[in-house]
């Protein structure tokens, strides 16, 4: 093997992508444009630093589970008045999720909610938190099935090391006795773990008739509310308003 194979083949051996991928275009760089070994050693380095941020940044978005992207940015604050532009970059900062705050999205449909949720848990995921995506239908059934289905218990592991949950839709569908003990124990595994986003369009007075046991709601809106800014999210529905006609 020649050295620029045997160098080839190192990079490979050591994950050292970039310089797998890019050695002869380095070399040759480095030949015509007279760089010191110094810069060449840490251009190289810095370059490869780079392509594993990227790539771990691609990881985790994928294994954040978004159903599609959403941006702050194209977040309308005009449309939606409940939520100030203030409130907006405290919340981009992501300094609630160091210290351990959830946030509740409550309001009826098409106001926003799952839109706000994906665009702060995809800015959570630039900025290097491990997040994950879940409708509340998705989580009561990979949590009924853990224990039989590989995926299941996959997705719940992830869960549980993800530093920001967000729990999609609480309220539309009914959940039975097992389910809502299944969802306690979550919460109290999550608790000053991990944050939590919850969108729901029942108000937390509901939450009682939603997980059947006032004892049980009791203590799960405890360790919920305990850290919580709750966003009351009125209005009218961006999809209605902004219904695209055919003719
Ligand atoms: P919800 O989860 O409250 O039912 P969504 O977040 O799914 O509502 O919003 C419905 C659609 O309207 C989405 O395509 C979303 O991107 C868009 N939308 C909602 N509110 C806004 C807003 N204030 N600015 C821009 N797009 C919005
Ligand atoms: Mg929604």
């Amino acid at each position: 093997m020649d050295k620029l194979e045997l160098i080839k083949d190192y990079a490979k051996k050591l994950n050292l992508y970039y310089l797998n991928s890019n050695i002869t275009s380095i070399i040759e760089n480095a030949d015509t444009k007279d760089v010191s070994y110094q810069e060449l050693l840490l251009s190289v380095l810095e370059n490869e630093l780079a392509l594993k941020d990227k790539k771990a940044q691609e990881r985790r978005l994928k294994d954040a589970g978004f159903p599609i992207i959403k941006k702050i940015d194209d977040f309308d604050l005009n449309f939606q008045r409940s939520i100030t532009k203030k409130q907006i970059n405290r919340l981009i900062e992501m300094d609630w999720i160091d210290r351990m705050y959830n946030l509740i999205f409550l309001g009826p449909p098409g106001v926003g909610k799952t839109h706000l949720s994906i665009a702060l848990g995809h800015r959570a995921v630039d900025m290097g938190y491990r997040v994950s995506f879940i409708t509340m239908d998705n989580l009561m059934y990979s949590l009924k099935t853990q224990e039989i289905s590989r995926k299941s218990k996959g997705k719940i592991s992830k869960i549980l090391s993800s530093s920001l949950l967000i729990i999609d839709e609480l309220g539309y569908l009914p959940i039975t006795r097992e389910e809502a003990n299944l969802f306690f124990q979550l919460i109290t595994a999550l608790h000053e773990q991990a944050s939590l986003i919850i969108t729901s369009n029942k108000g937390l007075e509901d939450w009682t008739e939603l997980l059947g046991d006032p004892a049980l709601t009791t203590a799960v809106l405890d360790r919920i509310t305990y850290r919580c800014e709750l966003f009351n999210m009125t209005g009218k529905s961006y999809r209605l308003e902004h219904r695209e006609s055919l003719f």
